[in-house]
């Protein structure tokens, strides 16, 4: 049963047509009927760019640690054909030490290229020969498209491709201009090939270059980090601009009130670069994820799903069961508890009447001279409000017909893993898509 359908012409792109179907039907958030939670992680550097680790060693480590898909997302550049690569003095022991003990000392192929030893880097098809186990561990293919004027960075990844996907490079342009010419590489993929691709803008507060409404402008935009363990993503805004959580809800309030667009879903990325500065340390792998609930392990089942909503983010925080009854109007979060920890599940939305009225807020100044501009100051303290706070691993959420959308947010005690910046540190939480919403 499907509650919705939207069908959306895309005015810049006539030849694409694409279809999103989001089925609110009972149930269709808890793992039933042939489905089943996956965990992943969604945006992962390897030595193809600026990670610090072969390819195939870093698959392995999230094949070890629990997960059931990864999706390497280097910069403009897909894992395939032949690459070699000198490394850094401080990256060459533990890289060869960590591949030797793994797969054996002569696992690793090297060269000496004017006068440099280099490694050859093995491509995804042979990565996935080592580490892929069919029901159990796949890969993803992604790449990060990296572009953006001078001073600011326009990321995003489509995960599910299969195609090499080239940005405009023109530091002239404009981050709008940036965005879109990434949606059209995407849509013009999709089309292409016809596999779902999922794809999401990534740590909107890096460089502070792209705001809540640009976010809420983007057409085909499915998903945006609102949790990025890497450096300088500012998750919690600095101070002056606001976090992405809040940046999250004023996108969808501004899609969801203008009609016609529906809501961006929110993911947590390991944004992976550094792997043997210890585990569950900033830039490292393992503390930031989704869970997806699809019908089976492959990259288009996954990336179908996350194109849908079904899955949630988490740093930590796992649930036993994520349901929302749209015919009861029910929104269920149930925590898979840790001995020792309480928990407290929050419901945030948006009042279906709340005002779009903002101030707009003066751009900062980087010490560069670039003017950054900043999400809107919206006045309507309905607009990602708190609708309801619960102690305990268990809440539900009953719709009262006012909301414009409504998602879960559980926190829990447990000691933060680091200190992730001057405005926070980093908890375990969990944070559920936006639902209860219409179009
Ligand atoms: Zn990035
Ligand atoms: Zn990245």
């Amino acid at each position: 049963m499907l509650d919705c359908v939207f069908m959306l012409s895309m005015k810049v792109y006539p030849v694409v047509f694409f279809a999103f179907i989001f089925s609110l039907a009972s149930g269709f958030l808890s793992a039933s009927g042939g489905e089943r939670w996956y965990r992943g992680n969604t945006h992962t550097h390897t030595l193809w760019s600026d990670g610090d680790d072969l390819p195939e060693s870093v698959a392995d480590w999230y094949k070890r640690h629990g997960y059931h898909f990864l999706v390497l997302s280097d910069h403009n550049i897909l894992s395939r054909g032949e690459r070699w690569k000198t490394l850094r003095a401080d990256e060459a022991v533990p890289v060869l030490q960590k591949a030797a003990k793994r797969w054996g000392k002569d696992h690793v192929q090297t060269r000496i290229h004017e006068g440099e030893k280099q490694v050859r880097l093995m491509p995804l098809s042979e990565v996935r020969k080592l580490v892929e186990k069919p029901k159990k561990f796949i890969m993803i293919e992604g790449i990060e498209l990296t572009s953006g004027p001078s001073g600011f960075a326009v990321h995003s990844n489509p995960l599910n491709v299969s195609e090499h996907l080239e940005v405009h490079r023109k530091t002239s342009r404009s981050v709008v201009e940036d965005l879109a010419d990434h949606e059209r590489l995407v849509y013009e993929h999709q089309a292409k090939t016809g596999d779902p691709v999922f794809w999401q803008v990534n740590h909107p507060n890096y460089k502070f270059s792209v705001t809540g409404e640009m976010l809420a402008d983007i057409e085909g935009l499915h998903g945006v980090e609102i949790m990025n363990s890497s450096s300088n993503c500012f998750n919690l805004g600095d101070g002056s601009r606001p976090s992405l959580e809040r940046i999250w809800d004023i996108a969808n309030t501004l899609r969801l009130k203008r009609g016609g667009l529906p809501p961006i879903y929110g993911t947590a990325t390991d944004d992976t670069h550094d792997y043997h500065v210890g585990d569950y340390v900033m830039n490292a792998p393992g503390t930031s994820w989704v869970m997806v609930r699809a019908r089976a392990l492959t990259p288009n089942a996954i990336a179908k799903a996350m194109q849908q909503g079904m899955f949630y983010s988490t740093t930590g925080v796992i649930l036993k069961k994520l349901e929302f009854d749209a015919e009861a109007g029910t929104l269920t979060v149930v925590v898979k508890k840790k001995k020792g920890l309480n928990y407290r599940i929050d419901f945030i939305g948006t009042h279906k009447e709340a005002s779009l009225d903002h101030e707009e807020v003066e751009a900062i100044v980087d010490e560069k001279g670039l003017s950054h501009p900043v999400t809107a100051d919206y006045a309507d303290e309905r607009i990602g409000m708190s609708l309801q706070s619960t102690e305990g691993s268990k809440a539900v959420y009953r719709m009262t017909g006012d909301e414009l959308y409504v998602r879960g947010v559980v926190h829990c005690d447990a000691p933060p893993y680091f200190k992730y910046d001057a405005y926070s540190d980093f908890v375990q939480k969990a944070w559920t898509q936006p639902v209860g919403w219409k179009n």
